[in-house]
């Protein structure tokens, strides 16, 4: 795909990513967005997010992202990043007016909702399949920083399974730009507030281990959010935590969204496919990470979930 010439002669050009953008879909929306304003200065570049964590300010054009409004604004070209275009929260619809539509991403359960696909579930992050789509004329260390940004999230720091050799040197290509790289891995990945750090601390304390010690699982009531004051952007991080516990194959994150409806997070070791067990409830992600909303009381849920771990763990 040639990104400049997908957008030739397009005025106006959207960018979104999912809902409760994290750091590879700031990175991958903010990277594009700079991408594009220099390699099309005439067309007017737009980027819609929802609420955006403050730790992403670093990255440049962060102050330019807009919220989706009410109203219908026209696209000639929108972009839907890191995700399927049913993720995009309030900018579906700008998404799905648009002239022409662009799905850029890595998940494996998207099956590619644009005009224009480009799905690669065995790349890491969105970014790492944007930067290979960047003619690398237009980088500077601005964008390499973006792309940098996602990478290292979706990687957990060039931890995870999903980092390739190729990730690797993309990595070192982008350090070349001279970006302060320790710096945002610390305030971006590692730092947390006060508060985070004792919310994550609480949810550690009253896990439940289950299935004989294979799975962990730990929540957050309304509650609990309130008395904290936090918000789904605090809970990053608590998963993997949960994931670190020795002997776990599948940690579970949940926290409630409403009156019985929880968000839930999953992480798990190569005995399971994270994918396969949110699947059933309509959520997807990665193989060894992944995600859905449910209904239901936090028993429900997790016994609907424990089946479809059980099921995997018994093979
Ligand atoms: P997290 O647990 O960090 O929220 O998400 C883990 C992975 O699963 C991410 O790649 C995320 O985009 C994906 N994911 C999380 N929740 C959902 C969901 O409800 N639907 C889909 N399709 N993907 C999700
Ligand atoms: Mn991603």
């Amino acid at each position: 795909m040639n990104l400049l010439a997908e957008c030739q002669g397009a005025k106006r050009i959207g960018i979104s990513g999912h809902i409760r953008p994290d750091g590879d879909c700031v990175g991958s929306c903010l990277a594009l967005y700079q991408y594009l304003k220099k390699g099309l200065p005439e067309a007017v570049v737009q980027v819609y997010l929802e609420n955006p964590a403050e730790t992403f300010r670093e990255i440049g054009g962060f102050e330019d992202i807009l919220a989706p409004l009410e109203e219908q604004e026209t696209f000639d070209v929108y972009f839907a990043l890191d995700c399927s275009g049913d993720r995009l929260g309030g900018a579906e619809r700008y998404y799905n007016g648009a002239g022409k539509k662009i799905n850029i991403d890595h998940h494996i359960s998207n099956s590619g909702s644009g005009d224009v696909n480009l799905v690669r579930p065995e790349v890491g992050s969105c970014c790492e399949v944007l930067f290979e789509l960047f003619d690398k004329e237009l980088l500077d260390a601005d964008i390499a920083k973006a792309v940098y940004i996602g990478m290292i999230h979706d990687t957990g720091v060039f931890q995870y399974s999903n980092t390739r050799p190729e990730t690797l040197r993309i990595a070192a290509q982008l350090i070349e730009y001279g970006f302060d790289f320790p710096g945002i891995i610390q305030e971006t990945f590692y730092q947390k507030t006060y508060l985070q750090t004792q919310i994550m601390g609480r949810v550690l304390m009253e896990s439940v281990r289950f299935l004989d010690g294979h799975c962990i699982v730990g929540w957050v009531d309304r509650r609990t959010m309130e008395f904290y004051n936090v918000s789904s952007k605090d809970f990053e991080g608590i998963v993997n935590q949960l994931r670190n516990i020795e002997g776990v194959d599948c940690a579970i994150f949940m926290y409630e969204t409403d009156i019985q409806e929880f968000k839930i997070s999953l992480r798990t070791s190569d005995k399971v496919d994270a994918t396969k067990v949110v699947g059933p409830f309509g959520g997807g992600g990665h193989m060894r990470a992944a995600g859905c909303t449910m209904k239901g009381t936090f028993h429900d849920c997790v016994n609907n979930l424990s089946r479809y771990i059980a099921e995997q763990l018994d093979k």
